[in-house]
């Protein structure tokens, strides 16, 4: 059973690692949300792009490999309801790790001292944390917005990440960013991939799949992560959607050290793959 948040006495006292989805952007201003989360106890900060990278490798190769339809599995509110209501599919659910879950396995291995805890944009990503055994507890934005007020100390300075950068998967929140960054177009043809979100398309399809489609990119939410059920913003997902973008093409041009940069080599010996939408 993982450990409440409810646990967690701010600042953190000991070693913690705080794992952000790039989502973070439409609640949390970058980069002052560095240093407020090392103003309430953390001691490195990550975010998921490099796990989505090295994840995007395991579709490739998966896909390519395949004729049978291949559903995402990053999004656990699919997972969870193709267990539950449409199990006819749980054979379709790829079993590669979620960014989350990936990026955590590489924190785990660089940062073996250090908790981690996984920033999250919804409480589903919760019931995904009990199957992998790398992360520590799971904040949701609303409980992170919370916990920043309530800890208003210290000074805040200009701050950056700490390791495994990575910048084309920050549009990984967007619907269809997996599709987009995992060079899936030199394998699968226009018509053999779909990207649906929003759970009524989603279910919509599964009750009358197209034969055609081999891959299906699917996210519970509608918009992708940045429409997910614990961010604050009352944005507009177009709105959210630009911040992201802003996001992406700001780090572009970031000048990141080259150490910092999330290279396939850092990850050598890490299996991504995962046994959770067999569970
Ligand atoms: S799409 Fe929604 S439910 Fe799925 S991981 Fe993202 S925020 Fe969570």
């Amino acid at each position: 059973m993982k450990k409440s948040v409810e646990e967690l006495k701010f600042p953190l006292k000991g070693k913690y690692l705080a794992m952000l989805a790039p989502s973070f952007v439409v609640d949390f201003p970058y980069p002052k949300i560095i240093s407020q989360l090392k103003n309430i106890g953390f001691g490195k900060i990550v975010e998921l792009t490099f796990g989505a990278k090295m994840i995007n490798r395991e579709y490739h190769k998966q896909l390519k490999n395949s004729k049978k339809l291949i559903i995402s599995s990053v999004c656990p509110g699919i997972v969870e309801t193709i267990k539950a209501k449409y199990p006819q599919y749980r054979k379709n659910l790829i079993l590669v790790d979620s960014p989350m879950s990936a990026t955590a396995k590489i924190c785990k291995k660089t940062y073996p001292s250090y908790k981690i805890i996984f920033i999250s944009p919804c409480n589903f990503k919760k019931v995904e944390a009990l199957n992998s055994p790398d992360i520590d507890y799971v904040i949701c934005y609303n409980e992170l917005s919370e916990i920043i007020k309530k800890n208003k100390f210290g000074r805040i300075k200009k701050d950056s990440f700490d390791k495994f950068y990575n910048d084309y998967t920050k549009i990984y929140p967007l619907s269809g960013g997996l599709y987009k960054t995992s060079h899936l177009k030199n394998i699968l043809k226009q018509n053999e991939a779909k990207v649906i979100d929003g759970i009524s398309e989603v279910e919509k399809f599964l009750k009358k799949p197209d034969k055609k489609i081999r891959f299906l990119d699917v996210t519970f939410c509608k918009g992708g992560c940045i429409g997910g059920p614990s961010i604050n913003s009352k944005a507009s997902l177009t709105e959210k959607k630009k911040k992201v973008l802003q996001y992406a093409h700001f780090a572009e041009k970031e000048c990141i050290p080259k150490q910092e940069i999330g290279l396939v080599k850092r990850a050598k010996n890490i299996s991504f793959k995962s046994l959770y939408p067999n569970k």
